[in-house]
């Protein structure tokens, strides 16, 4: 792997400070204020796409070498709390390029292919999707079933995918199929680049979603999909399995950051109730209770931010990569699950209205515990890695 995808370069601290303050003044001056119209229209407006293109937020986690401004995992997680203090539609509309699907190519890519695909995806010019899931492979991705098969120096690719974020405007499928059943060598998945026009490419309407509204998910479908040797990311079939773990282990930690962000927004939305909304002529924030709710929020917001930035450091260091990003995540969802509730809470029964900040969050949230993995399959990760570990003497 390369020094970037074990998070390895930063950028200058004097840079990254003001790449960081950019972003919050985007964050909280352009898109907050258009929340509403995003949600409504289930889309994000082209200018705010345009700017974060100008922005390179589509390559933030890129290395410089290919375009992108080269962020470090710790720097990185900085600017995710900082997407999540607004609709989590922002962070997915470029989260892809940067994340799951991006650091496949660069951790995994051959030279030809990074420097086919990674300038775009940088850039935007490119989004790129990661196709993994599908039915009855979503917790568990070694088992699933579709297929890519040699026809000469060629690969078939057949299978169904499902969730898959950005595919209605993907124009890169890093997709995951099976060239042999699971051995002793290896699980048997490789992992392909296919252009989302290559013929037998087809996507599914978008899904409906619970929230998130203006990030869109779909099917996607590869029948009989013809792809040249060039696709193979890594030029070998043993990767993929790998190429997953390894990328989705990392956004853990970026996800992690994420709901620290959307938990900070719900605990100053409720405080700034708290102090104006009255009953009976007192300002609810004055009610012991209340503050005991708020008091929660920001002890869950302050531990998770710490967990985040120590977890990402970690990584960085390259100390650990299994416990702490599935410990990050774990908590920090969990906790931004639980704040969101009370948020509402807060809020009473103006929480439960639309176009309310704290009511979006509370729908918003709920999918980061589902996503990237599950927190069972968190749980799952981190003990059994601490019994493993116990039996190996360490
Ligand atoms: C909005 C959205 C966007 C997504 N984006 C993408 C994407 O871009 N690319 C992609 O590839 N996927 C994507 N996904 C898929 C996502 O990663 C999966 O939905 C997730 O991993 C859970 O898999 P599943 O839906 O098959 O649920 P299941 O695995 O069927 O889980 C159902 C329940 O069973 C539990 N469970 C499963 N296995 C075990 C076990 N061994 N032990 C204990 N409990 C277990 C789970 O924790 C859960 O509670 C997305 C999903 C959503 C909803």
């Amino acid at each position: 792997m390369t020094s970037s995808s074990t998070g390895g370069s930063a950028v200058a601290p004097e840079d990254f400070r003001e790449i960081l303050a950019h972003t919050r003044k985007f964050v909280r001056t352009v898109v907050v204020e258009r929340e509403r119209e995003i949600a409504e229209e289930n889309r994000m407006p082209d200018n705010i796409v345009e700017q974060a293109k100008t922005m390179g937020l589509f390559g933030y986690a890129i290395p410089q070498e290919w375009g992108g401004l080269g962020l470090d995992l710790a720097q990185d997680v900085e600017l995710a709390m900082e997407f999540g203090y607004t609709t989590l539609a922002l962070r997915s509309m470029f989260g892809t390029n940067n994340g799951i699907a991006g650091q496949v190519l660069v951790g995994f890519g051959t030279e030809d292919q990074k420097s086919r695909w990674l300038e775009r995806i940088a850039s935007g010019e490119v989004v790129a999707s990661f196709a993994l899931t599908e039915s009855g492979a979503g917790s568990n991705p070694a088992s699933l079933q579709s297929t890519a098969v040699r026809s000469g120096v060629d690969w078939i690719i057949n299978g169904e995918k499902r969730f898959i974020t950005n595919a209605p405007v993907a124009d890169l499928f890093v997709a995951f199929a099976r060239t042999r059943p699971a051995d002793e060598n290896g699980a048997g998945i490789a992992v392909f680049l296919v252009p989302a026009d290559s013929p037998g490419v087809e996507v599914g309407p978008k899904d409906r979603k619970m929230g998130q509204e203006g990030a869109w998910t779909a099917e996607v479908r590869f029948q009989d999909v013809r792809v040249g040797p060039e696709a193979l990311v890594g030029g070998s079939e043993d990767i993929g399995y790998r190429a997953a773990m390894t990328s989705l282990a990392r956004g853990r930690i970026h996800i992690a950051a994420l709901a620290v962000g959307a938990a900070q927004r719900a605990l100053d939305e409720s405080v700034a109730y708290a102090a104006t909304a009255t009953q009976g002529g007192t300002a609810i924030g004055q009610f012991q209770l209340v503050q005991a709710m708020i008091a929660d929020m920001q002890t869950g917001v302050m531990a998770g931010r710490a967990l985040v930035r120590d977890a990402a450091r970690s990584w960085v260091a390259g100390e650990d990569r299994r416990i702490a990003p599935s410990v990050a995540k774990l908590y920090c969802t969990e906790m931004a699950g639980k704040v969101a509730d009370l948020a509402v809470q807060v809020h009473g029964g103006t929480g439960y209205m639309r176009d309310v900040a704290v009511e979006r969050i509370y729908r918003d949230v709920r999918l980061l515990r589902l996503y990237e993995g599950t927190s069972e399959i968190q749980r799952l990760i981190i003990g059994g890695a601490l019994v493993k570990n116990a039996q190996r003497g360490r």
